[in-house]
């Protein structure tokens, strides 16, 4: 049970647009009036009653008058039913249309007017049934709308309210509600669930109904019955459409019409006859008063509870229709003259009903709150299109930024490696000042190099025995044709463009390899990303130009400014490929956790993984700082690499000795030799780079980590391969200088020619002793030390390597000067940036070879070297002790010579396999 019900009236509101039917906004409408004439009951027969009433056809009815004294009285309604008539045709043709009015928002009211048995009961309940039954019927073929009925049922008794559906709560209250109208307080309204839910209800309000007696009918009724069925509903589809019809249908068993004197009552009934009276005599008036038209002046509704309560269905906003029920009996024929005058008066009365539209709180809240979640949905997350593309966008912006950053980066470092450069020059002006004293003569050499003056008696207190030296340049220059430079020269451009396209070509699988690894961890993802990156880079700066035409020996110094200022290129290549093995090994490490690279080695070895065919890539684990070039910091050499490549160096060699016998017979290092020879295009290279590339593929299908190591081992390999190039270069350019000096001196001075030069073994004494104190000096690396004091020992082809090791050192000792403005050997704790990596990689080296005592060298002999080089008996890290003892004085020729011996056998370089290539 719900609470008060709120009366439709009151919700009202004017919508007419929503009328069924298409029909008028404000539906003016007379009440529907019908007649009913029941049989003559069991009692009228009895008393051999005559029937006074016929009915003529469907609309009228007319008094017999069996004495034809007066004439007939004709009476004509919407319908009359004579008594054969069924009470579902009543129904149908005098209630159904208007008590459905009720489901489209239409406010309807059924009354049954008629003396007491008459049958209004019998009646009503017939309508009532049938109306039930319909609704039911209605709302089962209406499924897009849901319906809500509430049933609420009164009694007028004795001019007091009761509820039917809670006879407890007494007497009811009528209140005014400007708004609603008359409602009835604390009326209880219960929400019916379904049809036989409703009846079950109504059977209730039947049982409930008071029931008194009187001499007319044992079960007349003194009281007036108003059960109400509230309907609302509403599109269960659109939840934006917040509205809803409301609309009550009223279904009114009046009590009887007679009038009181008719009655047999005594005090009592009589004033329940007077009270019945009352409401009925209201009701009278009003419909009297309606049915004379508006000017009918005051209509007295609130003169009884029943017309306050049905105001709206007598000439307001409902469809009402009026049964009159009939005694056909001639005793009766007063009492049904004055329904038949009472149901003339009504069915003039005219209603203006319309479609009840509501705005259901229960409806406008949830809609309300719906609205609100979506508001507040939106607001939380926006668009989520939009989102996602800003997101992108910032992310697009942010990745576009750290390029830009890493580009600047980049430009910042070239320009750093130019000013360098530039220094660099300018310091090998200065010492090409001092070696060219002769005035004239160091024009040539000059504009090779420098594009400004040349500053006079610049300070240069090199120690240098200069007439040796010229006397050495002169025996070089002469052997070495112009023409035999240039095509040196395009060697190495040419060398230095395949260089390129392997680094590419390695770099692209490497690409490959890392792009098809998925690796969920966040630093192998930021590594990949880097080494793309940088790999992207490198392959956008080492492509060098190919179409080079070869000119001749008249352009000689545009070949070598072109090639010099080609040292950018390389320089940066060499930088690039750094940043990539680092990534890599930032890779490999993140790869495989803990996995020590002695234990790949081993793997390596006894798998015989040789990537890319190269056979020095198996041994690069051993990194070995090479001093070829200022920037390279790491080389990783082969420990028997001399050894395994003599015999191809050999022919190689030989071969070009063959063809010009006075030129670059062989490279500073065998292991160059070989390399560079390897890679001149010749058929067989061709051969072994398809090769390559199969091997790669196939070796890609193996283990992902193995393949990358793989990669790094020949990233190493490119890397000491352009160092190489760059050493190959410096003596290429020297030997373009002496060329252009040597022209000088033989056109200007010819008589320096006749001075007898001092004897090549004495100048290469001079100039080894000279070149092991700048070692020593410039923190050269000891490995390259003792690789070059071993390679280099007096030979005449020797010269031209001597000379520009003596240039390289010399110049690189004034840039440590510079940089520490005091003898770089000196030097504090914080040593400018070029000297303090260089004293770092050397420590590094000296603590690489000191792990390798153990392992090449006995027991013995390291006792033997302890005692030998003063490493106490007793003490710790006595290897380091010994190896930190070694190429430590360079004044003492011994020593050095000790120093390399030791460290050739420590790092594996074979004398007899340096000598082998070097004479042959
Ligand atoms: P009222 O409510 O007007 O006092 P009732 O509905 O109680 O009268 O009817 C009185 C009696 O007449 C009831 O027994 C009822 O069954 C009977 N009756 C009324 N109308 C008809 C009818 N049309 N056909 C058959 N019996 C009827
Ligand atoms: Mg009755």
């Amino acid at each position: 049970m719900v609470g008060t019900p709120a009366t439709p009236l009151c919700k009202v509101q004017r919508t007419p647009a929503m009328t069924p039917g298409g029909g008028p906004k404000v539906r003016e409408e007379k009440i529907l009036v019908t007649v009913r004439m029941r049989p003559l009951n069991q009692r009228e027969q009895a008393m051999y009653d005559l029937i006074a009433w016929d009915s003529v056809d469907d609309h009228t009815i007319v008094f017999k008058n069996p004495n034809h004294e007066r004439p007939a009285n004709q009476y004509s309604f919407d319908r009359v039913f004579d008594p054969s008539s069924s009470t579902r045709k009543v129904y149908e043709d005098g209630a159904k249309d208007v008590a459905l009015s009720a489901l489209t928002g239409i406010n309807a009211t059924i009354f049954a007017y008629g003396q007491t048995s008459s049958g209004k009961t019998f009646t009503m309940r017939g309508i009532t049934e049938n109306a039930v039954k319909d609704i039911y019927e209605h709302i089962k073929n209406t499924q897009e709308r849901e319906f809500v009925l509430k049933l609420s049922a009164m009694e007028i008794y004795n001019e007091t309210v009761v509820d039917l559906l809670n006879r407890d709560s007494g007497c009811l209250r009528l209140l005014d509600d400007p708004e609603k109208g008359t409602i009835v307080e604390k009326l209880v309204e219960e929400v019916v669930k379904d049809s036989q839910h409703l009846k079950h209800l109504i059977g209730i309000c039947e049982a409930q109904r008071q029931v008194g007696e009187t001499a007319l009918n044992d079960k007349s009724s003194r009281s007036h019955q108003i059960i109400r069925l509230t309907i609302e509903s509403s599109l269960r589809e659109n939840a934006e459409c917040v509205k809803s019809f409301l609309a009550s249908l009223n279904l009114v068993d009046l009590a009887g019409s007679e009038r009181v004197s008719q009655t047999n009552a005594d005090g009592v009934r009589l004033k329940e006859g007077s009270h019945i009276n009352r409401s009925l005599l209201t009701l009278t008036t009003v419909i009297r008063k309606l049915s004379g038209g508006k000017k009918s002046g005051h209509i007295p509704y609130r003169d009884s509870k029943l017309t306050r309560i049905l105001q709206n269905s007598l000439g307001g906003n409902a469809r009402t229709a009026i049964i009159c029920t009939i005694s056909p009996a001639l005793s009766h024929v007063e009492q049904t003259r004055n329904t038949l005058t009472f149901a003339t008066s009504a069915k003039e009365v005219i209603n203006n009903a319309h479609v009840n539209m509501i705005i259901s709180d229960k409806r406008l809240v949830k809609h309300l709150q719906k609205e609100v979640a979506r508001l507040e949905a939106k607001l939380r997350t926006p668009e989520p299109t939009s989102a996602s593309c800003l997101q992108s966008l910032l992310m697009e912006k942010e990745l576009k930024i750290q390029e830009m950053e890493r580009e600047m980066e980049e430009l910042k470092r070239q320009r750093d490696i130019a000013h360098s450069q530039l220094e660099q020059e300018r310091k090998a002006r200065k010492v090409q000042k001092g070696l060219n004293q002769r005035g004239p003569s160091s024009k040539g050499v000059r504009c090779l190099f420098f594009d400004s003056e040349p500053v006079p008696g610049s300070p240069d207190a090199r120690p240098r025995k200069t007439v040796g030296r010229y006397s050495t340049l002169r025996q070089s220059t002469t052997s070495t044709d112009p023409s035999t430079l240039v095509h040196e020269i395009r060697k190495l451009e040419q060398r230095q463009r395949q260089l390129g396209e392997e680094a590419n070509r390695a770099l692209e699988v490497l690409h490959k390899e890392v792009s098809s690894h998925r690796l969920g961890n966040k630093e192998t993802a930021e590594a990949i990303a880097k080494m793309l990156f940088e790999i992207k880079d490198m392959q956008a700066i080492s492509s060098i130009p190919e179409d080079v035409m070869i000119g001749n020996g008249a352009n000689l110094k545009e070949e070598i400014t072109r090639l010099n200022s080609q040292g950018c290129t390389i320089e940066s290549l060499e930088k690039k490929l750094e940043n990539v093995q680092k990534s890599i090994d930032i890779l490999v490490s993140s790869i495989s956790n803990g996995e020590e690279t002695p234990e790949f080695k081993t793997q390596m070895k006894k798998k015989k993984i040789l990537p890319f065919t190269l056979k020095n890539s198996t041994n690069m684990q051993n990194i070995i700082r090479a001093p070829c070039s200022p920037l390279s910091s790491s080389h990783k050499i082969m420990e028997q690499d001399i050894e395994n490549k003599a015999p191809e160096d050999n022919e190689n060699v030989s071969s070009r000795s063959h063809k010009s016998p006075g030129s670059f017979k062989t490279p500073p290092s065998k292991a160059d030799a070989r390399q560079v020879s390897s890679r001149e295009g010749t058929p067989s290279t061709k051969q072994t780079n398809s090769v390559d590339v199969k091997k790669m593929q196939r070796m890609f299908k193996n283990a992902a980590e193995e393949n990358i190591r793989s990669i790094r081992a020949y990233v190493t390999e490119l890397k000491e391969r352009v160092a190489k190039l760059q050493y190959q270069k410096q003596l290429l350019v020297c030997q373009v200088l002496e060329l252009e000096e040597a022209k000088e001196s033989e056109t200007d001075d010819a008589e320096s020619d006749l001075q007898s030069p001092m004897p090549w073994h004495m100048v290469f004494e001079d100039q080894r002793k000279q070149i092991v104190m700048l070692w020593h000096l410039c923190h050269v690396s000891i490995i390259h030390r003792t690789q070059f004091y071993l390679l280099f020992r007096g030979d005449p082809a020797d010269q031209i390597y001597m000379e520009v090791e003596l240039r390289r050192l010399t110049w690189l000792e004034q840039q440590f000067a510079e940089l520490g403005n005091a003898s770089p050997a000196l030097l504090g704790d914080e040593p400018a940036g070029l000297v303090a990596s260089s004293i770092k990689a050397l420590k590094q080296e000296r603590e690489y070879l000191a792990k390798r005592v153990s392992s090449k060298l006995t027991v013995e002999e390291r006792e033997l070297l302890y005692l030998k080089w003063d490493v106490p008996a007793v003490g710790k890290q006595r290897r380091l002790q010994l190896v930190n003892k070694l190429w430590t004085d360079p004044l003492n020729m011994q020593h050095v010579q000790e120093s390399a011996e030791l460290v050739a056998k420590l790092v594996g370089f074979c004398e007899s396999g340096i000598n082998v290539c070097r004479h042959t």
